[in-house]
């Protein structure tokens, strides 16, 4: 027990009770190395703390989700051997993968959350179209809150937004340190629905965080920015700045040979690829730990070694 890591000591000290982590995949695309080196770093990190971890299938986009993607994402996981610990519903048994992984599935209770928020007149509607809109300088759309008095009609196609406050939010990533993001600035009010009637990542994935429990949040760098709307969310759903906030650790991201991040085309790193030219999940494991730089040459991997590379 004594031979804990900082990383792990520092996450026990500072959890009340277990913790709670997930891997949420969004099933647009076939599950790839990069997800691998991201779903090591949750399985890993909150094992080693002696955590549980849940899947959640992040399928709120409806335009782009697609159930082939699911069923392959969900399949890779088991042939990996990265079997949730947890069901993201409580009082429900863990049945394998059982369908209710799907965020989709609460769109009532994301419809819920949204009109409460709107009966405290905290939202407001929107027509604006993507085009319509400027950038942040991270290349983020931004929006000025002009619709908030332009009442846009009812039965004319719009979003929904969610007042953001214009304030500093400071938090402590475990992997990047201390973090100032001012929700307001970055992107103005959060779409929570956008006008085709698909919720957006950042309000579905908030009110499921809070849902289910979760208290450790481990995921890409790339969703940095998007951590302070989230916390904001939080305050603004609970209605207090005083709920427990959950911990952050926000890992480096795997890259191409060019320098890009791995996308879901980069189709010879898909994990369905790697299975039709034979290899096994402890190639797969171990490829997936030495694009992190975990390992400095690939060599295939057993599971709980290379869970335990990533927990440190
Ligand atoms: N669904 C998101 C994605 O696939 C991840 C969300 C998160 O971990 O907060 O990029």
């Amino acid at each position: 027990m004594s031979n804990f890591n900082e990383l792990i000591k520092n996450i026990r000290s500072l959890l009340i009770g277990p913790a709670v982590s997930r891997f949420a995949p969004s099933p647009t695309g076939y599950l790839h190395a990069g997800h691998v080196v991201s779903c090591l770093y949750v399985f890993g990190i909150t094992r080693a703390v002696g955590g549980q971890v849940l899947v959640r299938i992040e399928d709120h986009d409806q335009s782009r989700s697609r159930d082939a993607f699911d069923d392959a994402i969900r399949d890779d996981l088991i042939w990996l051997g990265l079997i949730p610990d947890r069901s993201p519903w409580p009082g429900h048994e863990l049945g394998q993968f059982e369908p209710q992984l799907r965020q989709s599935l609460r769109a009532g209770i994301h419809a819920q959350r949204l009109q409460d928020l709107t009966a405290q007149g905290l939202t407001y509607r929107c027509d604006c179209s993507r085009k319509g809109l400027s950038h942040n300088p991270d290349g983020e759309l931004f929006h000025d809150g002009a619709c908030k008095n332009r009442h846009v009609p009812q039965d004319a196609p719009h979003g929904i937004r969610v007042l953001m406050p214009d304030r500093d939010f400071v938090f402590d990533d475990l992997a990047l340190g201390t973090q100032h993001q001012n929700p307001q600035r970055q992107t103005g009010d959060l779409l929570a629905r956008d006008r085709t009637g698909s919720w957006t990542y950042q309000f579905s994935c908030t009110v499921d965080d809070l849902d289910q429990g979760v208290n450790l949040i481990i995921r890409g760098e790339d969703l940095l920015p998007s951590t302070a709307r989230q916390l904001a969310l939080r305050e603004v759903i609970t209605g207090s700045d005083l709920a427990p906030t959950p911990l952050f650790f926000h890992h480096p991201l795997v890259k191409d040979e060019s320098g890009k991040k791995l996308g879901k085309r980069f189709l010879s790193t898909s994990i369905r690829q790697m299975r039709l030219d034979g290899q096994t999940p402890e190639k797969v494991l171990g490829f997936a730990a030495f694009l992190a730089g975990k390992l400095d040459r690939q060599v295939p991997l057993d599971l709980p070694t290379a869970l335990d590379l990533f927990a440190r």
